[in-house]
């Protein structure tokens, strides 16, 4: 039937046959009786007549494991052997959900990312997916098969196994469910939602019923781990309904969808913190035309994003810019800074790590004048400084030091009531 961006996601499954993705992140298939968990659940949604493709993540912490060997190994692995070595965790994870779902009597085949044909850019770390063998899922699940996907992987035009960031298990799930015209993607994890904030370091988080895509898009890119950005602008481009759920509960979760569908617009819907922020100061550049290009276009063409971005009032002819990266990437933006400076003369390269982008998310900050006021009031009056802002129609952010960022967290949401709105 196709993707409708409807709500009301338990009705698809009321519905006699829906094609459904599941997929498990890495604490829901951390050992062998959580992937039995797994398998039961996907075994009960496929014996209710429905068809299912799941997308596993790797073991908890197997990702972080794989990384480190690699690490240790050498300061600069190459990064072609680095995915190759990474992206072997989703492959194990993958072949243990099938084999337990062959003992359940369940036809289950696994597929690595190539042989489910998801064809990504040539590029290693980060890849986003080009395409993907949509039909040919489709076929192989309309011959009964139950699919589990290994997320997180695909492979270029030159056939090298590429992944695709962190946490990218989210939009591999996303793109299949596209291809395949799945009714509903529903994200399988350790919390029952999206909250208002990270429950794990607000305890007065709420579990918000519905949430659109434009500000669950702002709350993934702003520190929000539970989905990865990538899959919630490929849910948004093909209106996918996404049902964020837990995995170990039947309970309704969070339906990310179109605007139109939430039952309330309320200003603020959530507060994330980035604490993977690094921020760079490139000291007194000459201050004329082309400057800046000069700095930001390497850092492009390394493929590095950069966040916030100030440039101070200039003195005698000079001055200081400053601007953020994630830390992954503050290294080689480090590097990059240092060889400017000598060739358009400035003075020098400041770094500091520990710094956090704190920020409030909502539709509602649309029409209400004062929300960042009062955000910046309320860091004010517990004694955070702010180094910088950025702002967007539904989003204010401030970075601040690191070690303010979980009380930060907490003043702005208990300072917004958002444990209190009902949506
Ligand atoms: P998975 O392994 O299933 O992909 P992740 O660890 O990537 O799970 O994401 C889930 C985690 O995201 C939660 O355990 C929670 O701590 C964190 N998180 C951060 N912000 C939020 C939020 N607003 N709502 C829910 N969880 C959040
Ligand atoms: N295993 C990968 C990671 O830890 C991908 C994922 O879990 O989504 O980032
Ligand atoms: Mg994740």
């Amino acid at each position: 039937m196709g993707p409708v961006a409807d709500p009301d996601v338990a009705a698809i499954l009321r519905r006699p046959m829906a094609l459904v993705v599941q997929k498990y992140g890495g604490t829901s298939v951390g050992s062998l009786d959580r992937i039995r968990m797994v398998a039961e659940r996907v075994a009960e949604t496929y014996r209710d007549g429905h068809q299912v493709i799941v997308v596993v993540s790797a073991m908890a912490g197997e990702t972080d494991r794989l990384l480190s060997m690699g690490w240790e190994l050498s300061e600069q692995p190459a990064e072609r052997e680095m995915d190759v070595l990474v992206s072997s965790g989703e492959q194990v994870s993958a072949a243990l959900l099938a084999i337990q779902l062959n003992v359940l009597g369940v036809p289950a085949r696994s597929l690595l990312g190539h042989q489910a044909r998801i064809r990504t850019e040539n590029v290693f770390r980060k890849a986003r997916i080009r395409t993907i063998d949509g039909e040919g899922l489709r076929s192989s699940v309309d011959s009964g098969n139950v699919l589990v996907v290994a997320g997180f992987q695909g492979t270029d035009t030159y056939g090298n196994i590429t992944t695709l960031g962190r946490g990218g298990s989210d939009t591999s799930a996303v793109a299949i469910a596209a291809a395949v015209k799945a009714d509903v993607c529903e994200i399988c994890t350790d919390v029952d939602g999206v909250y208002t904030t990270d429950p794990s370091v607000c305890p007065n988080a709420r579990k918000i019923s519905r949430i659109s895509y434009e500000e669950m898009l702002e709350l993934s890119s702003l520190g929000a781990k539970v989905l990865q950005i990538r899959s919630v602008e490929l849910a948004m481009k093909h209106r996918m309904p996404l049902h964020v759920r837990s995995s170990f509960s039947n309970a309704e979760g969070t339906i990310v969808t179109d605007e139109e569908h939430l039952l309330e617009k309320v200003i603020v819907a959530g507060v994330a913190a980035d604490k993977k922020t690094a921020k760079l100061t490139v000291r007194a550049l000459p201050d004329h035309p082309g400057v800046v290009a000069s700095v930001f276009e390497p850092l492009a063409e390394a493929n590095i994003s950069v966040d916030m971005i100030i440039q101070n009032v200039s003195r005698e002819g000079h001055t200081d810019l400053t601007f953020t990266v994630s830390h992954e990437d503050a290294d080689r933006a480090e590097a990059i800074a240092k060889d400017l400076v000598a060739s358009v003369s400035a003075e020098g390269v400041g770094r500091d790590d520990s710094v956090a982008k704190v920020s409030i998310v909502g539709v509602g900050m649309r029409n209400h004048a004062g929300i960042a006021a009062r955000m910046f009031r309320l860091l004010a009056d517990n004694s955070i400084n702010i180094q910088a802002i950025s702002t967007s129609e539904i989003k204010t952010s401030c970075l601040i030091k690191a070690e303010h960022a979980d009380k930060a967290v907490v003043i702005l949401h208990d300072g917004f009531e958002l444990e209190k709105n009902a949506n």
